[in-house]
C-alpha cells in the first residue's frame, strides 16, 4: 500500500481464508464454513462506506475489506487499514451486532487517517470514532438505534466512573511509567464521544460535521494531539467556554451537566425489567419486536436478587441459553452464575471455552472467582480453556484466576 500508516495499525493474517465480494470496494474474508454467514452478516458494507464518506469526506483506503478471525481473537475489531480484523462473536445471524463494523470503518478517518500522536490521546482514536460510529449508524438504520448504542454506551461510562481511580477518569492520560493498555478504557471511547456529543449541541451539528471533515482534509495521514485539537476547537469557536473544554479533556469524571443520551425503546425495556422483578410472569411481558440490543438491555436492567426459579422462568420463555448472539450470552451468564441456574451451565462452559473476547469472558470469569466454589469451578473449566486463549486475555484470566 502507498499510504503511510503508525506501526500499530500493521498486521499480518494466515490461514484458510475464502472470499466474498460485498461490494465494488469491500469484501469478506474467513474460513470456508462461516464465509457465507459472515458475508451475509456484513452485507451492509458498502451502505456504510457510502454514509461515511457523505458525511467525514472520501474514503482514501482504497479497498474495505474485513478478515473475520477464529473465536480466540482477544478484542472485537482491530481497524488494520484496508482490511478491519473482527471477531466471530458478531456473527448473531441476525445482523444486530454490525455496529462494530460501523465503528472498525470510521477509524479510516479517526485513527488511521488522523491518529492520535501518542498513547496518551487514545481518546482522540477512539472518542471521535464512537461519535462517528453513531452517525454513521442513524444515517442508515435512524435515531432510534443510534440512540440505543448511545444509552448503552453511557451506561459503560457510568461503571468506569465508578470502578476507575479518578486520575483514569481523565481523557489525556499521564502515562509515563505505565503500559499503554492500561489507557484502553471505556473513558477514552465513551467519555470521548460524550464531548463531541456536547461540542455538537453547543455548535449545531452541520457545523461541527464541517469541522471533523476539515480536521480529517487538513491533518490527513498526520497525527494530532490532544492540544492541538482543542486549539483547533477553540480557533473555530471562540465563543466556547475554554475552561469547559480544558475540564472535559484534562478533569476528573464527568463535567456537571454533560450530556446523558436517553432511549425511549430503553425506558419502555426498563419498564418490562421492573414489572418481573416486582413479580410479574416473564411470559406476560411486553417483549414482541424487540431487537437484541433492546434484549441485551433487559438483561442488564435485571435486579440483582433474582431467585433461581426467576432466572429458570426467564430461560423458559424467552430460550436465552439457547441464543446463537455472544453479546446476549454475555449478559445472561452472570445471571447463570450469580443465581446458580444449573441448567445453563454445560452452555456457560462451552462459552468460555471457545470465546477468547476480553470484554465477553473475563466479566464472568470475574463473577466466578467472586465465590469459593465457583472459583473451584473456574479453575477447571480454565484448564480446558486456556490453550485455545491469545497470550494477552490468557494473561487477564491467569491473573483473575490467582494462577
Ligand atoms: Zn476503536
Amino acid at each position: 500500500m502507498p499510504e503511510a500508516i503508525p506501526s500499530y495499525l500493521l498486521a499480518l493474517a494466515v490461514g484458510e481464508l475464502a472470499f466474498r465480494p460485498l461490494g465494488p470496494r469491500s469484501g469478506l474474508y474467513a474460513e470456508p464454513p462461516i464465509v457465507e454467514a459472515a458475508a451475509w452478516e456484513f452485507a451492509d458494507t458498502e451502505k456504510m462506506m457510502a454514509a461515511a464518506e457523505r458525511l467525514y469526506g472520501p474514503y482514501r483506503w482504497g479497498r474495505y475489506d474485513l478478515l473475520v478471525l477464529p473465536p480466540s481473537f482477544p478484542f472485537g475489531g482491530m481497524e488494520n487499514p484496508r482490511l478491519t480484523f473482527a471477531t466471530p462473536t458478531v456473527l448473531a445471524g441476525d445482523r444486530s451486532l454490525i455496529a462494530l463494523v460501523a465503528h472498525e470503518l470510521a477509524h479510516s478517518w479517526s485513527g488511521n487517517l488522523v491518529t492520535n500522536a501518542t498513547w496518551s490521546d487514545f481518546w482522540l482514536n477512539e472518542g471521535v470514532t464512537i461519535y462517528l460510529e453513531r452517525r454513521i449508524l442513524e444515517e442508515l438504520y435512524g435515531q432510534g438505534l443510534a440512540d440505543m448504542q448511545a444509552a448503552l454506551g453511557l451506561s459503560y461510562l457510568d461503571a468506569a466512573l465508578r470502578d476507575l481511580p479518578p486520575a483514569d477518569t481523565r481523557l489525556h492520560l499521564d502515562l509515563a511509567g505505565r503500559d499503554p493498555d492500561e489507557a484502553v478504557t471505556d473513558i477514552a471511547y465513551e467519555k470521548g464521544g460524550l464531548f463531541l456529543v456536547e461540542l455538537e449541541r453547543k455548535v449545531g451539528r452541520a457545523d461541527l460535521d464541517r469541522f471533523l471533515r476539515r480536521t480529517f482534509d487538513d491533518f490527513a495521514f498526520r497525527n494530532m494531539t490532544a492540544a492541538r485539537f482543542l486549539e483547533l476547537v477553540r480557533t473555530r469557536w471562540p465563543d466556547l467556554d475554554a475552561a469547559r473544554l480544558g475540564e472535559w479533556v484534562y478533569g476528573t469524571g464527568l463535567p456537571a451537566g454533560a450530556p446523558r443520551p436517553v432511549s425511549a425503546a430503553f425506558r419502555a425495556v426498563e419498564t418490562e425489567a421492573r414489572a418481573f422483578a416486582g413479580g410479574a410472569p416473564a411470559a406476560g411481558l411486553h417483549t414482541r419486536g424487540w431487537s437484541a440490543l433492546e434484549w441485551l438491555h433487559f438483561l442488564r436492567s435485571l435486579p440483582p436478587d433474582l431467585t433461581t426459579e426467576r432466572v429458570a422462568a426467564l430461560d423458559e420463555a424467552f430460550r436465552f441459553t439457547a441464543s446463537r448472539n455472544d453479546e446476549l450470552l454475555g449478559e445472561w451468564f452472570p445471571h447463570v452464575i450469580a443465581h446458580r441456574y444449573e441448567p445453563a451451565w454445560p452452555a456457560l462452559e462451552e462459552f468460555l471455552i471457545r470465546v477468547g473476547r476480553r470484554k465477553l469472558h473475563e466479566p464472568l470469569w470475574k463473577k466466578l472467582a467472586a465465590t469459593p466454589d465457583g472459583l473451584a469451578r473456574a479453575r477447571a473449566i480454565y484448564r480446558r480453556a486456556r490453550p485455545n486463549y491469545h497470550p494477552i486475555a490468557a494473561a487477564g484470566v491467569d491473573e483473575i484466576l490467582g494462577g
